[in-house]
């Protein structure tokens, strides 16, 4: 069978769409790009925004039209669909054939495998000891599925931001135990040639909160830390509430977590954060980056913010310039706010600042941030980084030029170019930064 998977929003469904993947890989199936070639079509949706969902509509409209014309293709999907309610989904989206739990991607193979195309799910049988441990760098393992790979340590949500779907369609907080996945991992390097692992979690510092021994998520990042072969350990995405001097500390002191922290503040006004239930007030963030910049000094920030949340005015909306001009993050996500149907916010409040104000928001946060990423970038020129080469790059700063360039990214997840002769893809290796821009550096071999 030939499948194919589409997806949109966050990494969590990257992380399901790469698991799902390798499982049916493993069973002889064959994943095709696009999903025209595609006997099975996998869409891993996402309503977090409405220009998502708009754009799986889209998709959906154009998988209806293959469907048409060969009535044996399988189309699954899963992810976070609008107000959680699949039923409504499905009946809106009849092409669908099944609607496959996030919480339990792998129930997608049990599905497949009751209508005889498919093996039964065997996610739980990775057998270690059938593999020999690698000696160096497996270039064929890496080409074929990649450097960087995603391994869920939570599904789902303990909070209830007042703007968000997530806890309704992925339901409270499982977090996964640090045995299970730390053998993930482990195959992951040793079968597949990861070379660096990203463990998630919508709140990914509340790991293990829910599990019996109540592990730390520092905790999870030693027994990964340990891997061998394992160059590189991060995780996704934090909660100001729960991000420990213990785990401030790992990322510190463990050699292979990166000094990079994703940690979304939303607002800089106190009565916006409280309308949301975010549960913290801006003094206290700010405090907990001086904290953490205090304890690991080189580390790279990166946030989220919405605008234009319902009742945010001028004045409150000026507090989340002044957080970023004060903390200077390294890289900023912003979304303008769009009302979610079954979240709290739209029954409560009206949403009441008109598009080209909300418009007028995301320019003036992306104008600030593009100032301070270019000056932080700069600081970063003539000096020699480490980069993990994630593949070949289609940038090519010389038209003329027929030396390959490759991209790969740094400790601190800054994402960087150069010119290399060889394929150093999967490799440690030391660029000269040359050049900034806000989004990315350039460079040379070292
Ligand atoms: S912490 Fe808030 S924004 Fe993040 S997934 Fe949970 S409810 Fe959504």
């Amino acid at each position: 069978m030939r499948f194919a998977f589409w997806v949109i929003g966050c990494q969590m469904n990257v992380a399901d769409s790469e698991r799902l993947s390798r499982v049916l890989t493993e069973q002889g199936h064959v994943q095709v790009p696009d999903t025209a070639g595609a006997d099975l079509v996998v869409l891993m949706s996402c309503s977090v925004r409405q220009t998502a969902e708009d754009r799986l509509w889209g998709h959906l409209r154009e998988v209806a039209q293959l469907k048409r014309a060969r009535s044996s293709l399988v189309v699954a999907a899963s992810g976070c669909v609008s107000d959680g309610n699949v039923e409504g989904f499905l009946q809106r989206a009849p092409v669908v054939d099944v609607y496959v739990d996030p919480r339990q991607p792998e129930s997608l193979l049990a599905w497949l495998s009751d209508r005889g195309l498919a093996d039964p799910p065997d996610f739980g049988d990775l057998d270690l000891g059938a593999l020999v441990p690698r000696q160096g760098l497996d270039h064929t393992a890496v080409a074929l599925h990649g450097v960087s790979r995603h391994v869920p340590a939570i599904y789902g949500c303990n909070y209830r931001c007042t703007y968000c779907i997530v806890p309704y369609t992925r339901g409270p907080q499982i977090s996964r135990p640090v045995d299970e996945i730390r053998r993930e991992v482990s195959w992951l390097v040793q079968a597949e040639g990861a070379r660096e692992v990203t463990v998630l979690g919508q709140t990914v510092d509340a790991y293990g909160e829910d599990l019996p021994d109540q592990p730390r998520l520092s905790h999870l990042l030693e027994r990964l830390d340990g891997i061998e072969g394992l160059e590189r350990v991060r995780f996704l995405t934090s909660h100001p509430n729960h991000m420990t001097l213990d785990l401030i500390d790992a990322v510190r002191d463990l050699p292979h977590v990166c000094e990079h922290i994703n940690l979304p503040f939303q607002a800089g006004d106190n009565d916006v954060l409280r309308r949301m239930a975010r549960r913290y007030r801006s003094e206290d963030y700010r405090a907990l980056i001086g904290t953490i910049r205090e304890r690991v000094p080189d580390v790279s920030l990166s946030t989220d913010v919405i605008v234009g949340f319902p009742g945010e005015t001028a004045v409150q909306f000026e507090r989340t310039l002044e957080m970023l001009r004060d903390i200077e993050f390294d890289v900023v996500h912003v979304a303008m706010y769009s009302p979610r149907r079954g979240t709290p916010a739209p029954e409560v409040w009206p949403d009441d600042v008109p598009p080209p104000e909300k418009k007028r928001r995301r320019r003036a946060v992306e104008d600030t941030q593009r100032e301070i990423a270019l000056r932080r970038n700069q600081a970063l020129v003539s000096a020699v980084t480490e980069v993990l080469v994630e593949g070949p790059s289609q940038r090519r700063k010389d038209q003329r030029s027929t030396t390959k360039r490759w991209g790969g990214r740094t400790r601190t997840n800054k994402l960087v170019f150069f010119p290399h002769d060889g394929n150093p893809t999967g490799e440690l290796t030391p660029v000269r930064i040359t050049q900034a821009s806000p989004w990315y550096l350039d460079g040379v071999p070292a």
